[in-house]
C-alpha cells in the first residue's frame, strides 16, 4: 500500500511533492480521522498533521484522552498541492481510491472527517445527504456498510483554530462526540 503511494503518478502532484504522505497510526485504530491534504511541512516530512494544524490536532486528541498511537490518521490527498490550494476535483477521483483502500484495511469502527473537502467525500462514500459543515460539526452519522464502519463523525479542520483561535472551543466540544475508543 505505503509502496503505491510513495510511486504514484495518477495526478500531477506527484511532480511537485517531496514525500507523499500515506498516513500514520495504529492498523488496528477504532478511530480513523481523515484530513485534506499534506501541506509544507508534511510534505517535507512524510507524516500528516506535523505543522501547526498538528499541534492543533495534538491538543484535540489529548482532550478526550487520546494519543496518536491509538488513532489512524490520513487525508483525502496524499500529495501536497502546490501553495497549499484546495485539491482540485480530478485530484480527488484519482487519488481516493488510495484512502478507499486504507478503510478498507484498517476498518475503524469510526470515521472523522475533518474539514469540508474530507467530509463532501465520506459522506459521499457512506451515502450520507451532504450538508454545510457549518450544519453537521459535532454530530455522529449512523451508517451500515459491508466495511464495519459503525459511525461518520463529521468535525471542523484543526486548522481553523490556527486563523480563528475563538474556534478552538467549538472543535473541543465537537471532539467530545467521538464518544471513546470502539472496538
Ligand atoms: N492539513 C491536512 O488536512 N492534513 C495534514 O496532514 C496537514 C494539514
Amino acid at each position: 500500500m505505503a509502496e503505491g503511494v510513495e510511486s504514484c503518478r495518477r495526478c500531477g502532484l506527484y511532480k511537485t511533492r517531496n514525500r507523499a504522505v500515506v498516513g500514520s497510526g495504529s492498523p488496528d485504530a477504532g478511530i480513523m480521522f481523515i484530513g485534506e491534504a499534506p501541506g509544507f511541512n508534511e510534505d517535507k516530512q512524510g507524516k500528516p498533521f506535523v505543522g501547526r494544524a498538528g499541534g492543533v490536532f495534538d491538543e484535540l486528541l489529548k482532550s478526550v484522552g487520546l494519543e496518536r498511537g491509538d488513532v489512524y490518521v490520513a487525508n483525502v490527498l496524499k500529495c501536497r498541492p502546490p501553495g497549499n490550494r484546495s485539491p482540485a476535483r480530478e485530484e480527488i477521483r484519482a487519488c481516493t481510491p488510495h484512502l478507499d483502500e486504507q478503510i478498507s484495511i484498517i476498518r475503524p469502527g469510526v470515521i472523522a472527517t475533518l474539514g469540508g473537502f474530507s467530509m463532501s467525500y465520506i459522506f459521499g462514500k457512506f451515502g450520507l445527504k451532504e450538508d454545510k459543515i457549518s450544519r453537521v460539526h459535532g454530530r455522529a452519522f449512523p451508517v451500515s456498510n459491508l466495511a464495519g464502519i459503525e459511525r461518520i463523525v463529521a468535525l471542523y479542520h484543526p486548522a481553523v483554530a490556527t486563523y480563528n483561535p475563538g474556534m478552538m472551543g467549538v472543535l473541543l466540544e465537537d471532539f467530545k462526540s467521538l464518544g471513546g475508543l470502539p472496538k
